[in-house]
């Protein structure tokens, strides 16, 4: 079946976008492989209690992006749309990498919950066991009145700067 998947532009400023494009900090994973290269290579240190975050995003190529986790969204995407985006955490052990967690918090784009599929797919073909959804859903609104990008938590829809209504469906880009 053919999977329609949404696009998240960027919604920062467009100068900030172009600057950042041409920073490669993007590491494509096709494979537990690039994982444990990626590691390596920008000197990531494991926590036992808590694996290894990254910054993640998956691009209109279907593939997942990982970057250190102090990595902008939009720089690890190089400035592109992306089908997802937000913080993932690998365990590794013995070399068997896994993802424990995933969440779509990513200011940078706010991409909505749905794109979870994007996420599924993309980790699938990577074969990485993972969780079955994120295991932390964000809610993005913008301000209609202020411009703020609000993160909704409990379920509070109001702008936390003006104090005006936020809407309840989805509303950015
Ligand atoms: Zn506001």
């Amino acid at each position: 079946m053919l999977f329609l998947a949404s696009k998240y532009k960027y919604i920062g400023p467009e100068e900030h976008r172009l600057l950042v494009a041409d920073d490669n900090v993007g590491t494509k994973v096709k494979g537990f492989g690039d994982v444990l290269t990626w590691i390596k290579e920008t000197d990531q240190h494991p926590d036992h209690n808590t694996g290894i975050v990254a910054t993640y995003v998956i691009l209109k190529n279907r593939f997942m992006y990982i970057a250190d986790r102090h990595s902008e969204h939009v720089a690890c995407a190089q400035g592109q749309d992306v089908l997802s985006a937000g913080e993932i955490t690998f365990s590794i052990e013995k070399g068997k990498v896994e993802v424990t967690e995933v969440t779509n918090l990513s200011t940078g784009y706010c991409p909505a919950p749905a794109s979870w599929k994007a996420v599924d797919k993309a980790l699938k073909k990577a074969k990485l066991a993972h969780p079955k959804k994120f295991t932390c859903n964000f809610e993005f609104r913008l301000c209609l009145k202020c411009e703020t990008i609000n993160v909704i938590k409990d379920d509070w829809y109001v702008c936390a700067v003006c104090e005006q209504d936020l809407d309840k469906k989805w509303n950015i880009n």
